[in-house]
């Protein structure tokens, strides 16, 4: 990509309300744009790192049988009221329709594929079942001062999985633990998030949320350091203790929830009555689990730990380009630089604009991709190009014929 065809450019007014770290960068850096308190645009920077994570996150629910789908928006009043749940939820955004009816903006979809999977499964035999979307979802929040991390319209990951027995209910989602750790170590924070023990409901004991470490988190959690994890505060507020190992000393720490999972039982699937046929022609309960991840919340949580006092460090696997090409005054050398690269298949920032040094670093720290590569009438001298990671004070000179292999 050129920058100098690039939708949008780095901006140095921001919105006056806007006060959280993340929308600031990313509105300063070109990657989203603000419509209102929660609700934002992804521009063409930002959506390419929204689809990174969105493949990333593809990949891991399809590794656990995960069958993608996309379910509507709006809800019927009905189908929340089946649950009880149209005057309970207090964040539940209602509308009304031309025909008079009302509607939910649905902030999640157990109400809609409850009865879209009592279409479809009716025996033991199309047990289990999971399927997900990765969608827009909608909360009445009150304040929306966090950002990303917390949307009145953003975009969410949720899988729900359909099971003939409780036995298999629990080994899915020991299956979904290890995607969701997959997940986030291949965004670049694994490191940072901790499995978190939070309170489980009539069905199970515990549910688990992943909760990153953040000081621009909302919530508060309690980490033992002897087993990586971590008790959110209603369940410290029981017992104080790890509930694992016991430990007592736990360190509490701010942390932004990343996703949550969630053994449902037969919460939804009573109301709907989702039944299936046992192998004796009995006709039971379907078990159901849930299992929700903010997309872009994650990218939100990622620029609120990686970043420095320049702007943004993307990690590699989410980055919306691996290498900013920069060219001072020599776009004809770097122009073939830029083709060599494309055709090896290395995605490449190309900032081919008629601007000083200066104002092309400062665009490019903002930016954030993982490397630089800097063509100069210095650097062509020799035959080279100078190459310096985002998060490197220190920078090398390349052979440009070797640049390739290098970056590969
Ligand atoms: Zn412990």
């Amino acid at each position: 990509m050129k920058q100098s065809q690039l939708f949008t450019r780095t901006i140095k007014e921001l919105p006056k309300d806007e006060t959280s770290f993340n929308a600031q960068a990313l509105i300063r850096a070109g990657f989203v744009d603000k419509s209102a308190a929660g609700v934002y645009s992804f521009l063409p920077l930002g959506w390419k790192v929204i689809n990174k994570i969105k493949n990333i996150v593809i990949e891991e629910m399809v590794g656990i049988d995960g069958q993608e789908i996309n379910m509507p928006s709006l809800a019927p009043r009905e189908n929340w009221q089946a649950t009880g749940r149209w005057d309970t939820l207090d964040v539940l955004f209602k509308t009304s329709g031309a025909d008079e009816k009302e509607y939910a903006l649905n902030p999640t979809h157990e109400e809609v594929v409850t009865p879209l999977a009592k279409k479809f499964i009716n025996s033991y035999r199309e047990l289990p079942m999971a399927v997900f979307q990765i969608q827009n979802k909608f909360r009445n929040e009150k304040r929306a001062k966090s950002g990303l991390l917390r949307g009145r319209e953003f975009l969410m990951k949720d899988l729900y999985s359909f099971h003939a027995n409780q036995e298999d209910l629990d080994s899915y989602y020991e299956k979904a633990i290890v995607a969701y750790n997959n997940i986030f170590r291949r965004v670049g924070l694994e490191e940072k998030t901790y499995l978190t023990y939070a309170s489980g409901g009539s069905f199970s004991k515990y549910s688990h949320e992943f909760q990153t470490l953040t000081d621009a988190g909302e919530d508060i959690i309690y980490v033992c350091d002897d087993c990586k994890m971590a008790v959110n505060k209603e369940i410290i507020a029981d017992q104080n203790t790890c509930p694992k190992c016991g430990r007592k000393d736990l360190r509490e720490e701010k942390a932004v929830e990343a996703g949550n999972i969630f053994k449902l039982g037969t919460k939804y699937s009573d109301p709907f009555d989702l039944k299936y046929q046992d192998k004796d022609g009995e006709k039971k309960a379907v078990i159901m689990g849930c299992y929700g991840l903010g997309i872009s919340r994650l990218m939100g949580t990622i620029v609120e730990i990686c970043h420095d006092e320049k702007g943004i460090t993307w990690p590699e696997n989410v980055a919306p380009f691996k290498i900013h090409l920069l060219s001072l005054n020599e776009n004809e050398a770097a122009e073939n630089i830029y083709k060599d690269l494309i055709k090896q298949g290395i995605e490449v920032l190309y900032d081919d604009r008629e601007l000083q040094a200066g104002e092309k670093f400062v665009d490019a720290d903002l930016i954030g991709c993982p490397y630089r590569v800097i063509v100069s009438k210095k650097t062509l001298a020799d035959g080279n190009v100078e190459l310096k990671h985002r998060s490197s004070d220190e920078s090398q000179l390349i052979k440009i014929s070797e640049l390739s292999e290098k970056l590969k």
